[in-house]
This record gives C-alpha cells, structure tokens and sequence, in this order.
C-alpha cells in the first residue's frame, strides 16, 4: 500500500522519502485540527498565504454571498464590481503611482506577467531590451520566465537548459549583529553599475524580492539597499520590479516591503496575502508609466495576455474582505517584529543557532550542523517529521527554520513557537 492516496501527486514531494501525509479535518485561527484529533499551531500560515488565520468568517461569509451573486464571467469586454473595488482599495495602499491593476490566478503567473509588461514595454517605446537583472537566490516562482530569472536551486537545476540568459547579482543579506552589510551593499551597487553603464539600452529591468528573499532561505536585505538599489534604477533609466508575492500584505510590518523601504517601483507582482489564503487570486500592479505605453490602437502594442479565470469575483470578494481585516490587524502585524526581537535576544547565545534575522512578522535563524547549508540540509526533514508532536507546524528551508504567523497570534502563542524550536533544535 503506498502512503500516498492513488490518485493524487503531491507538490514538492520525494516520493519514496516523503512521510505519509497527516489530514487535516478543520482550520480555525492559528489551528489546524488533524484527523486523529490533535491540535497544531500553523507558524507559517500554511504556505505563506492565511495571514488572517484558518476559517476567518468575514472572508467565508463575503464569499458566500459572492458565490450566490456571480460567481464568474469572463473579464474581456465584461467587467464587475468586486474586480473594480478591490482595484481601487488596493492601489489606494500601494506607493507613487502604481494605479493599474492586472489580475491572474498565482505567484508565478503575476512575476510573469510583469516579465512580459516590462519586456514589451521597451517594445513599444521602440527599443529592443532583452535581458533582466535579476538577485542570487532568488525564487520567483515555478513557471519558466520565473524560474529562469530565480538563483541556481535544486527546484529549477534540471530545466537550466531551457532557461532564458539573465544576469545574476548577489543579494546582500544581513542578520542581527552582522557588521559587513554596508560594504556588501556597495558591492553589489558597483556591479550593478558597472552592468548598466556597459549595456544601457539591453536591461528591461531589475527584478527583487525586497526586504526578504523567501524560498530562498529567509534572507533578509536592508531598506537603505532598496533605496539604493531605486537610485541606480532611476539613474539608468530601466524598470524596477519587486515580487512582493510573499512580502506584500503585512508581511514585512508595513502594508508592503516597498511601503516599508519607501521606495516606489514600476512594475509589484502580488499574490499569496492577497484572499487571505481562501481562493487563488493574484495581482501585477504597473506604473501610469507603463500603461500608457500599452494605450494605443495599434495591435502589436496590445497586451495579449489574459487567463480563463481573470479577475474572478468571488477571488475578488475575499480579496475585499481580506483588506477590510488588513486594516483592523494593522497594529498586530506592526507590532509582531518586537515580539519577535524579544524572543530572538533570548536565543542570541545558543550554541546551534547563527545568523538571528528578523523582518516585520519575519523571523529565522540558521541551524548549526555538520550539513551544508542550503535547501538539501537534513535537518529539514527531521524538523517536518517531528514538529507535529510539539504541536506545532513547521517547515523549515534547509537548516533555516522561520517564523511566519499569522496576525491573529497572540504574544503567548509566539512565545509557544519559539519554545518549540528550541526542543527540535536539539534532536
Ligand atoms: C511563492 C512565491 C512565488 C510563486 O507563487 P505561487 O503562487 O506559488 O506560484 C513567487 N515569488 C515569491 C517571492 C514567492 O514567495
């Protein structure tokens, strides 16, 4: 009999390694409720998306209602309110003049769309522009356009002969008492330069996770390089782009990682905050800048780009929803970056931990072991197995291991979490 249910391939998954999947039965807050009757704290808000908490009964009622209403409807030539109100109240949020909203179904999708918005930008300004520079480590998503512009990993290594040139630089990340960052920065701002300066007119753009780089291992870069990093961007005239798929929506302490750094791109994709974790929904938001250069009669500057269940409004309704409780859960998720500095100073000594970083409702370190550091460490696995017996759900990235609640947390429960790390630190 094998472990896994016949009919299903799951995601991410070794399948002779992997252990049997535990079902869940319910969802309510920060807990799950798994088949056998135990109770986990989910720490990492499944994967990345429920920052409201499981079950929320404002984003379950609004979807309801939605469903009785209109459920979907093709989005070319038709349009309807949820899409146009979820467009205004989130622009309403996003800096500078990020006013256009283009919806698709997941994170790849977004950061792939604002690949292509940025590459025919150039187009239709009559410029041919073909390369993007994109960070060391990066992880963009699964799709092709995003795993070419992701960092060398295991997930995009076999396909690495189907994927386009981009040039890579390193991602400056930093930790707490780390005293070589400013220098590093500097480096990758010359090299930056450098590139730019050689090849003005070949970069479509610069593309970055801001603030946290999350796949990748939780690495954490500072505002001060973002504001750098907008200054090159301005100077050399290329578009900037952040994936904030999973930085967006609080994540960071602020509403947004380019809110936070103050920092206005051209081109934000966004997704997993977006429902609140309840459906599939994602956002690419361009500049007035960009739009325009699409605002044309001519077919060949068209966006010819659209997906069968753009803009769904039942998506769009939880979306609504979602924002409605960004507001109320504002002051949580500014707070959470405290309390994790509180709890993280009390691990600041242990002999297995290294590099302690934190970022808004971010939190990770780095376990010490005889394992190269990276995805493959096996620490990560042990971790996945036996974190259910302290209750809790974890999943950690290699020998980093993160924190990442959701708001409705309670400064106890983080307390709970952190408690748990330091027993399945030591098996
Ligand atoms: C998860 C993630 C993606 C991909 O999103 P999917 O919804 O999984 O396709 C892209 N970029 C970043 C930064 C992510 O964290």
């Amino acid at each position: 009999m094998s472990k896994f249910h016949p009919n299903i391939w799951y995601p991410f998954t070794i399948l002779q390694e992997a252990p049997t999947p535990l079902k869940v039965k319910k969802g309510e807050g920060l807990w799950l409720e798994l088949e056998d009757g135990r109770r986990i704290m989910d720490c990492i808000s499944s994967w990345w998306v429920n920052i409201h908490g499981h079950g929320h009964p404002e984003i379950a009622g609004a979807i309801a209602d939605q469903a009785k209403e209109l459920e979907q409807v093709i989005f070319a030539n038709f349009t309807h309110d949820p899409a146009e109100q979820l467009a205004e109240k989130l622009t309403d949020e996003l800096p500078g003049d990020l006013n256009r909203i283009f919806y698709s179904d997941d994170g790849s999708t977004a950061v792939e769309i604002a690949m292509k918005m940025a590459y025919q930008y150039w187009q239709n300004k009559g410029q041919k522009r073909t390369k993007f520079i994109c960070f060391e480590g990066a992880f963009h998503g699964g799709t092709f356009g995003a795993m070419s512009a992701g960092g060398s990993s295991p997930f995009n290594e076999i396909f690495k002969d189907l994927l386009f040139d981009v040039e890579f630089v390193p991602y400056p990340d930093t930790w707490i008492g780390d005293t070589t960052v400013a220098e590093r920065e500097d480096q990758v701002i010359a090299k930056l330069e450098k590139l730019l300066d050689a090849n003005p007119e070949e970069y479509a753009g610069i593309m970055i996770e801001p603030l946290v780089q999350g796949a990748g291992g939780m690495r954490m870069c500072r505002e001060d390089f973002l504001q750098k990093l907008h200054w090159v961007n301005r100077q050399f005239d290329t578009l900037l782009i952040f994936d904030e798929v999973m930085t967006g929506f609080g994540r960071t302490g602020d509403w947004f990682a380019s809110r936070r750094a103050q920092v206005e791109p051209d081109l934000i994709a966004l997704a997993k905050g977006l429902t609140g974790g309840f459906l599939p929904l994602s956002a690419t938001v361009c500049s007035d800048k960009i739009y325009e250069a699409f605002n044309s009669s001519d077919p060949r500057k068209t966006f010819w780009h659209g997906h069968s269940y753009t803009a769904n409004p039942i998506g769009c309704a939880a979306g609504l929803a979602t924002l409605k409780l960004m507001h109320e859960n504002e002051p949580i998720f500014s707070q959470m970056e405290q309390w994790h500095q509180e709890e993280l100073h009390k691990l600041r000594d242990h002999p297995k931990l290294k590099n302690h970083r934190v970022m808004g409702t971010i939190a990770a370190v780095d376990i010490i072991n005889t394992g190269e550091d990276g995805y493959l460490n096996p620490v990560a696995n042990r971790i996945k197995e036996r974190c259910v017996d302290e209750g809790l759900l974890l999943r950690p990235l290699g020998n980093t291991i993160y924190l990442m609640p959701p708001y409705c947390t309670t400064r106890a429960q983080l307390e709970t979490m952190y408690q748990g790390i330091i027993k399945l630190i030591d098996i």
